[in-house]
């Protein structure tokens, strides 16, 4: 059975919130990303190409793939940025990075052959529609050049709704895009101009509207709480304004203010920025609100309308989690394309080079521009099923675990299921005989109850450079 939160979620005690509120990992991989070593690199992840491409291992090597490509340019910075972006106002910098991309996409068709199956490609960044219509077509056409896409093939880009009109979407749809992702974050002008990103709420109702009549499949609308200038209030009315227009799907995110690490972020002030309590209210009403409004609460920062494929697939208990959060398609191997892409394929990660030098002197050597990756161990495997069960369905049977990957759940898990007492008591788990399962105020710690099964937290891992929970 799906658990799901109740339309008005449950009321969350401050102590309980105290405790909960710990740094964690968001978990679009396990192990995170932050575990990658530099002893895996192009070599590595030209080996991992050769046996996919030899179809030795898991049914993924099958599965179609997944492509994501990554665009870093941005004409303006958010500061509540932490993104690998470049901020110029150059538009001539793209023709370099996409001749770069040329050839990192040959070198893939070279080790995989060319007829490899795709049914998932996203476009993300930085800012996709940084590039002009003339470069996306271009773009497209290599990536429909190289590989085999299916048929029904998920097609989606992040839009930045200051970088295109109605002709833009129109030119997206005639390219193959059937899902558009638009960041709107908020919509009140004192919280817009507070991180550096106006874009009033009218122009974005008519690009939603717009992209309707152009035929996307799927809309989506990102948020963020926790911003400067923010306050429930505020917050409230610009979750009403997102239910007005009704996208088919909302991510809420929360907002990590972690100025060390990311350098947009130090020009907020820390003091504008809203209190946990408040963080809290906000996280409620929008559960609740986006509940009253008839969406499904998917999982972690995910919201779909019932006839949306991701409220779908959680009812038939088919989701699964990957780098762009969660998602429709089964475990397949996803190619990281561009400067800073994450890969995954076979049982190994991969991260190719943050800089744009970096990224172009590989490619230029005919190298692929991983510069960090991950082979997993056969206990990285198990875990990873086990936390991906928790944060897609909400529920871990021990007997397909068991059957998976020939372990005994209670002594492989001892110390794991005993340390989950306290989350009991707390309301956030269930032990049954042979399943955990998720309350539905456990939902909204999803991670929390994750992290208990995360063999690398207990391990080296400076906790501070993950996000708070809420
Ligand atoms: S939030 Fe997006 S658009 Fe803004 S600077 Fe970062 S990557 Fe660019």
């Amino acid at each position: 059975m799906q658990q799901t939160p109740p339309g008005a979620g449950p009321a969350i005690a401050e102590a309980l919130l105290r405790d909960l509120d710990v740094a964690g990992p968001r978990y679009t991989s396990y192990p995170t990303a932050d575990r990658f070593v530099e002893a895996f690199g192009a070599p590595q992840y030209a080996q991992a190409l050769q046996s996919r491409a030899e179809g030795v291992g898991q049914s993924a090597a099958a599965a179609p793939l997944s492509l994501y490509v990554h665009i870093p340019f941005c004409e303006s910075v958010c500061y509540y940025c932490a993104c690998n972006k470049v901020v110029t106002r150059q538009h001539g910098r793209a023709e370099l990075y996409l001749a770069a991309l040329e050839r990192e996409i040959a070198l893939h068709v070279t080790a995989l052959g060319s007829n490899q199956r795709v049914s998932q490609v996203h476009l993300g960044g930085g800012t996709p529609t940084f590039l002009s219509d003339r470069e996306l077509t271009g773009l497209m056409g290599v990536l429909k050049d190289a590989f085999a896409w299916t048929p029904e093939a998920e097609v989606s880009i992040e839009v930045d709704p200051r970088t295109v009109d109605r002709q833009r979407l129109l030119h997206l749809a005639a390219l193959g895009f059937n899902r558009l992702s638009f960041g709107v974050q908020d919509f009140d002008p004192d919280v817009q101009r507070a991180v550096h990103r106006v874009q009033p709420f009218e122009q974005v109702r008519a690009l939603l509207a717009a992209a309707r009549e152009s035929g996307f499949r799927s809309t989506n609308v990102d948020l963020i709480y926790g911003l400067p200038q923010q306050t429930p209030a505020s917050f409230l009315r610009t979750i009403e304004q997102v239910c007005e227009l009704r996208p088919d799907r909302i991510a809420l995110y929360a907002y990590a203010h972690l100025p060390q690490r990311f350098k947009p972020q130090r020009r907020i002030d820390a003091a504008l920025l809203p209190p946990a309590e408040q963080r809290i209210s906000m996280l409620s009403a929008a559960l609740s609100q986006f509940a009253g409004a008839g969406y499904t609460y998917v999982g972690m920062d995910h919201f779909a309308l019932p006839d949306d494929s991701l409220a779908v697939a959680k009812r038939q208990g088919r989701l699964h989690r990957n780098f762009q959060g969660y998602s429709t398609q089964p475990d397949c191997d996803l190619i990281g394309l561009g400067v800073s892409a994450i890969g995954k394929v076979g049982a190994s990660y991969s991260q190719n080079a943050k800089t744009l030098d970096e990224y172009y002197d590989a490619l230029e050597g005919g190298r692929f521009p991983v510069v960090r990756g991950l082979a997993l161990t056969r206990d990285d495997l198990v875990r990873r099923s086990v936390i991906m069960a928790l944060m897609c369905q909400g529920r871990l049977d021990f007997e397909s675990i068991e059957l998976a990957h020939l372990i005994r759940m209670r002594d492989y898990f001892a110390s794991e299921l005993e340390a989950l007492a306290p989350l009991e008591a707390s309301g956030l788990v269930v032990r049954e005989p042979g399943a955990i399962v998720v309350t539905p105020l456990g939902w909204y710690f999803v991670r929390r109850i994750a992290m208990v099964f995360d063999r690398h937290l207990r391990v080296d891992r400076a906790r501070e450079q993950f996000s708070r929970l809420i």
